[in-house]
């Protein structure tokens, strides 16, 4: 028998992108243990096929589709499978994302790859009764990003950073437009602004003992958080226990933004 917990997804159906690695990774299987069904999309199909595996071996439903979210017709596709698979869809959670890219490809991944999830899925929830969509941003959506210090000459400054923080503040206020805009008809939109987290993306970062000391010290829990500290605030949001959650960009960050 199930506890409150194992069911408060019971009866949803979610879209996870990037759920091949890290937070999307983890937040499928937390979804999947409270319960919903979920489409597990990335652009590494592989990598989505081996959360499914994680998330079948505890006993939870789940399909894995391929996606690259900068792909309109690909968003619409993954829309039309878990329609085809499990009847129906009621939560999206728009995850992907790159850092260390240049400009256009960050931009295109993380801006308007999430305008292509909402796009989508604002329309589709509001015809089909309302549904849940969460958007990870960042801290880096909140303010600009400090690095340890590196260089005094200007010339040396790496501006790739630039195209995270515009794109992450982007999400932002996506956020809130179409949560405004949506909201009359059932449909949900909130963001996630996670600090430091302890995922793939961050390794390079964090193989560094100096840059791991720095990147501790944004956090005033002292550490950096673990992708499941993520999927648990995601899996809240998708759920009925946030039913009167609009329009928010909720910090999961240790402290990060608190100073
Ligand atoms: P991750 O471990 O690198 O996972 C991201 C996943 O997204 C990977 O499987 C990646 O595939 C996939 N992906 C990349 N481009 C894609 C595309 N165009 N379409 C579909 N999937 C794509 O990163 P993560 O740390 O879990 O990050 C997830 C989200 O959290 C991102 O939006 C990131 O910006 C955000 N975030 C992360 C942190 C952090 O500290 N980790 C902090 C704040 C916000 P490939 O590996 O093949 O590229």
């Amino acid at each position: 028998m199930g506890t409150a917990l194992d069911s408060r997804l019971n009866d949803k159906v979610a879209l996870v992108t990037g759920a091949g690695s890290g937070i999307g990774r983890a937040s499928a299987i937390r979804f999947a243990a409270e319960g919903a069904k979920v489409l597990c999309a990335d652009i590494d199909t592989q990598a989505a096929e081996g959360t499914v595996g994680l998330i079948a071996e505890a006993g939870g439903a789940a399909d894995s589709v391929g996606l690259d979210v900068t792909d309109q017709a690909q968003m619409e596709a993954a829309f039309e499978r878990a329609v085809e698979q499990f009847g129906k869809l009621n939560v999206l959670f728009n995850n992907a994302g790159i850092a260390g890219s240049e400009w256009q490809q960050t931009i295109d991944v993380n801006l308007t790859g999430v305008h292509n999830g909402l796009l989508r899925g604002a329309k589709f929830f509001a015809a089909n009764g309302g549904g849940s969509i969460i958007n990870t941003a960042s801290v880096a959506g909140l303010a600009g990003l400090t690095g340890p210090h590196v260089t005094d000459d200007p010339d040396e400054i790496q501006p790739n950073v630039g195209a995270y923080v515009a794109a992450k503040h982007g999400v932002v206020g996506l956020t809130k437009q179409f949560a405004v805009t949506f909201g009359r008809f059932g449909v949900r939109v909130n963001a996630i602004a996670p600090g430091y987290i302890v995922t793939p993306m961050t390794a390079e970062a964090r193989s560094d003992d100096a840059t791991e000391e720095y990147l501790i010290s944004l956090h005033p829990l002292g550490r950096l958080g673990q992708p499941e500290e993520i999927a648990a605030a995601a899996s809240f949001l998708a759920s009925d226990d946030a039913s009167f959650i609009n329009g928010v960009t909720l910090p999961v960050d240790g402290g990060y933004t608190a100073r």
